[in-house]
């Protein structure tokens, strides 16, 4: 849950001051600016109130169109759910502001004529603001037997996890990364552009033209499809917006039936797009996530990407987070060549063991279930220990099984420890011999028993 408390506060824009002024900490890291004009219009921003921005223009006669800037801070104490943002004139009215794709905390106003005030604010989603469950919601012990569950951080005894990203959908990921990912073992996830060919365009993504290579790839369930919108240029309205995400989920729904229609979405870097509406508003009618940001680029262009890799894994590993990773193109005199490609999966190789390689929707599934979960004791003796396991999301979209670890008591430790689900059948532990037993994602009770 975000708490936040604003101070209120009152910041004019002078046309001498809107360049060098662009930065004002007393609109808690909020930064409004016009956007290239330098003329007598000034305006007002105050937000009295957390995550609500008013806005008041002054036009001073000016008669040529004007835009404003405004960045939201998107990390620390200030950061605004910037997925949660829409702008509205007095009467209520949403507006419609550009974005660049990956970029969503950024945004340009172009102002409407007749508009002279409007707020910018995050609206609450329709679930309400996600809230995480603690360490504490996550974990039960038995008092008398010291008998100890938790939800695992990631599955089985993995300590973090790695996602390995394309974009664009080149055909070297059909020729190239899919055929080296599966040397390795290791699963990717292919953001597409599924649409077909626009007249005009020069745009030409493999997902048209090699369509049933991707159903092969799909049909053999190792590799996991994103969204990467299906043209790659951007939307003007809402409703081109809802046709750009729209288009392209169903497209990949159509190659994974009977799946989970969760997947992760990037709008792409250097396209714009311009609603009315929230991003969470598009996310959640197409069981998106958002996958913008967060990831290292892996271009060789970026230069001694090998070693960014195994600094940023090392320090994933370290922490237990999720690492991301995202390539273009690869093959040699692209973007990434072969060598260098094969170079980072070796890296991610040596630490197989500890690390949970998988696909976007696979490890976002995980967290999101975990974050939504408890753990209760339901009553306890000297040889078993029943609990609640409670789940808060929906089993059909959030299906990624759940590892639970128990911690035995000292005197359980030679015998036999099992784990009965809500039908009394056993689950098998982990073939490692530890005690942790991987469960659906959903609200069940369970029995750990020892053998006498
Ligand atoms: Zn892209």
């Amino acid at each position: 849950m975000r708490t936040l408390f604003l101070p209120v506060s009152v910041f004019v824009f002078a046309m001498a001051m809107a360049s060098s002024a662009a930065q004002s900490p007393d609109l808690g890291g909020v930064k409004v600016s016009w956007n290239r004009y330098n003329g007598p219009a000034t305006f007002t921003a105050t937000n009295s109130e957390s995550f609500k921005l008013r806005v008041q223009v002054d036009r001073q006669g000016e008669a040529q169109p004007l835009t404003l800037r405004v960045e939201l801070p998107n990390t620390g104490r200030n950061a605004w759910p910037a997925n949660d943002v829409e702008v509205r004139d007095e009467a209520g009215a949403a507006l419609l502001v550009q974005r660049s794709g990956i970029e969503w905390e950024k945004l340009l106003l172009p102002l409407p004529e007749n508009v002279n005030s409007f707020v910018v604010q995050a609206v609450e989603p329709p679930g309400g603001w996600p809230k995480s469950t603690s360490e504490k919601d996550r974990g039960i012990q038995d008092a008398a037997s010291g008998a100890r569950v938790r939800i695992a951080n990631w599955p089985h005894r993995r300590i973090a996890a790695l996602s390995i990203r394309f974009d664009d959908s080149h055909p070297t990921h059909l020729s190239k990364a899919i055929p080296i990912l599966r040397e390795y073992g290791f699963k990717g996830t292919f953001m597409v552009n599924p649409g077909p060919k626009e007249p005009g365009s020069r745009q030409n993504f493999s997902f048209e033209t090699q369509h049933a290579e991707w159903e092969a790839v799909m049909k053999q369930g190792d590799m996991e499809l994103a969204n990467h919108s299906a043209h790659h240029r951007g939307a003007r309205s809402d409703a081109e917006m809802e046709l750009e995400i729209g288009s392209a989920a169903e497209a990949i729904w159509k190659l994974t039936p009977g799946r989970s229609k969760l997947m992760a979405l990037n709008l792409g870097g250097g396209t714009r797009w311009e609603t009315s509406r929230t991003l969470r508003y598009y996310l959640d009618k197409y069981h998106q996530f958002d996958a913008s940001s967060g990831s290292l680029g892996m271009d060789d262009s970026y230069g001694g990407r090998v070693e960014a890799f195994r600094k940023a894994l090392t320090s994933h590993l370290e922490r237990g987070l999720w690492c991301r990773m995202h390539y273009h193109y690869i093959g040699d005199g692209l973007s990434s060549s072969e060598a260098n490609f094969r170079a980072a999966l070796d890296i991610a190789k040596q630490h197989q063991d500890k690390l949970w390689i998988a696909g976007m929707a696979d490890i976002y599934k995980y967290q999101t279930e975990r974050n939504a979960s408890k753990l209760a004791i339901v009553k306890t003796d000297e040889r078993s220990l029943t609990f609640q396991l409670a789940v808060a999301t929906d089993a059909k979209i959030y299906d990624q099984p759940l590892t639970l670890e128990m911690e035995a008591p000292a005197d359980w430790k030679s015998r036999q420890v099992v784990m009965l689900d809500p039908q009394g059948a056993q689950i098998p532990s982990d073939a490692d011999g530890s005690l942790r037993f991987e469960v659906p994602p959903r609200s069940s009770t369970f029995v750990i028993r020892v053998a006498p």
